[in-house]
């Protein structure tokens, strides 16, 4: 198909070093699982169902045991879909009607897909549990479709994208990984980036590679080289610490108490975003007001010193916090979240607002309280006053609405401090689900449009007095912290997993070197420009 030796395909890069390996195509489609009818009877086929599924079950809970706690914890939820009873009901009607217990229980899988339709959450992990009846369908048959994937030399997977079950499936043969979709935030990028496997992701054209062709997957220059060689590889920049502190302030980001103690280990200089809704995400029953004041306490004492920046429940869209049942929504990103649950959720909102306020003056800590995806000025003034009423000093929110930005001169005097939230921002000013597996490249921190609107509600914030961090993923890239240190941001928070990369690169560089990265971003026309053109700027 006209590739050849030296042709190059772009997408998002994971990782930070570069591998050289062959390309070994695997497609689930290609499986082949078959519908089969049965000579043997319903009742029958559902014994082979009910003793297959288990020892299926346990062989590949197995097979996850020895990976990466991430991938052992994802692929352990999707299985436990497996040991319901309730599935094996589903598997009836099909079994009524004379087909074999594979095929029974990959149409109970449909079903129970169907059923769970409404669950946004539960949707995006449908094609996921196929996946894994399908196995466990050849698995019934007598024949193990494990993946081909030799256990020795040095393979680069190729795939229009993976699944946790082959993901699961990667042992030390597996060195690189190309696929056509998925985005920055995909299972793909997370899982690659949790077993250090260079990748290349949201890369049209990949199926073309030649199989066993050898192939450069070059995650910083995002780009899979047909025949490349690894000093052909974009040099990762290393930053040499050359001030004592960063020029502008490093936070973590932070959801739990275990988070908060792992910040402590990081040079973060307190947390820029703690997310109050993943306190909540089993939690059934409403807390009380000393429940959670308790709970923010018990965070705040164990932050590392500095500020701290706690924001509002943001249910809703992709974070379901059960004991708030917000209505099913059409389009979740479009619907009743973030602050707007506050026209069903007044009185906990409320009692949240009292739970910090309460935790602050137990603590003594500086705390910042910012409301999430806010969108009008009414909205500002409302939470606004709901902070007053919780003795909350220090008031903010987060950009994370376009609608929001235009208004930034008319918030001076109702809030302190501006936090971009680059994920949803970037998702709402492109009009591009950050979930969906085919737009992470409209999702990229390095988009053109997302920079220069930082840049824009950096300029607003300041002239309007207050301070302005960024908290979004694209804070935990260290050549972007250094690209908004130079447009004006005053501080940024990332994982904690990223925050020593984002400080050392910070104390590397010269308030002039941040300014010559913001412009040449500022003046970029294309995503894989502005990075580039950046890493270019920085590495001299
Ligand atoms: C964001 O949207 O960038 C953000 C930080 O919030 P979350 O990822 O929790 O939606
Ligand atoms: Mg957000």
């Amino acid at each position: 198909t006209g590739i050849v030796t030296g042709m190059e395909l772009t997408g998002i890069g994971v990782g930070s070093h570069p591998a050289v390996g062959l390309v070994l195509h695997i497609s689930p489609e290609s499986n082949g699982f078959e519908d089969l009818t049965t000579t043997r009877s319903p009742g029958e086929e559902k014994v082979i169902l009910t003793n297959g599924l288990t020892t299926a079950v346990d062989k590949i809970r197995g097979e996850s045991a020895g990976s990466d706690p991430t991938i052992a914890a994802i692929m352990d939820a999707l299985l436990m879909i497996f040991d319901d009873p309730e599935l094996l009901e589903l598997a009836d009607p099909a079994l009524q009607e004379g087909v074999d217990a594979s095929t029974a229980l990959v149409r109970a899988i449909d079903s129970f897909g169907e059923l769970m339709a409404d669950d946004e959450d539960f949707a995006s992990r449908v094609g996921d549990l196929r996946s894994i009846a399908v196995r466990i369908g050849h698995l019934l048959r007598g024949h193990d479709v494990t993946l081909t994937i030799p256990d020795t030399g040095q393979w680069v997977v190729v795939a229009k994208d993976l699944t946790p079950l082959e993901t699961n499936q990667f042992g030390p043969s597996v060195i690189g990984v190309v696929t056509e979709l998925g985005g920055p935030t995909s299972h793909t990028a997370i899982i690659c980036r949790a077993l250090g496997i260079p990748a290349v992701v949201s890369c049209p054209g990949a199926l073309g590679l030649p199989g066993n062709g050898s192939v450069l997957v070059d995650p910083i220059g995002n780009r899979v080289v047909v025949g490349g060689e690894l000093g052909e590889a974009t040099a990762a920049i290393t930053f040499v610490q050359q001030n004592d502190t960063p020029l502008i302030t490093v936070r973590a980001n932070i959801g739990s108490l275990d988070d908060a103690v792992a910040a402590c280990n990081t040079k973060a200089r307190g947390i820029g975003l703690f997310r109050t809704e993943v306190l909540y995400l089993d939690t059934i029953k409403e807390p009380s007001v000393d429940a959670q004041a308790q709970h923010y306490s018990d965070v705040f004492r164990q932050a590392p010193a500095g500020k701290i920046i706690v924001r509002t429940i943001d249910a809703g869209s992709d974070k379901p916090v059960p004991f708030l049942s917000l209505p099913r929504e059409e389009n979740p990103a479009l619907g009743v979240r973030g602050f707007r649950m506050v026209a069903h959720y007044k009185d906990f909102l409320q009692s949240q607002l009292d739970a910090i306020g309460l935790a602050i003056s137990q603590t003594g800590r500086d705390v910042g309280v910012m409301a999430p995806m806010v969108s009008t000025i009414d909205e500002v003034e409302l939470f606004r006053a709901m902070c007053d009423r919780a003795h909350i000093t220090n008031p903010g929110i987060m950009v994370e609405t376009p609608a929001i930005i235009p208004l930034i001169p008319s918030l001076d005097g109702l809030i302190h401090f501006l936090s971009i939230g680059t994920n949803d921002l970037s998702q709402y000013l492109f009009a591009a689900d950050r979930l969906h597996p085919e737009l992470g490249a409209l999702n990229s921190p390095w988009q053109p449009a997302l920079l220069r609107q930082v840049h824009h509600i950096a300029t607003l914030g300041k002239a309007a007095g207050m301070s302005v961090g960024v908290c979004g993923e694209a804070a935990a890239d260290p050549l972007l912290a250094i690209v908004f240190a130079g447009m004006g941001v005053d501080s940024v928070s990332a994982a904690t997993s990223a925050v020593n990369d984002v400080w050392i690169a910070l104390t590397g560089v010269t308030a002039e070197d941040a300014k010559q990265a913001a412009d040449i971003a500022l003046a970029a026309r294309y995503e894989s420009e502005s990075r580039t053109l950046v890493r270019e700027v920085l590495a001299r």
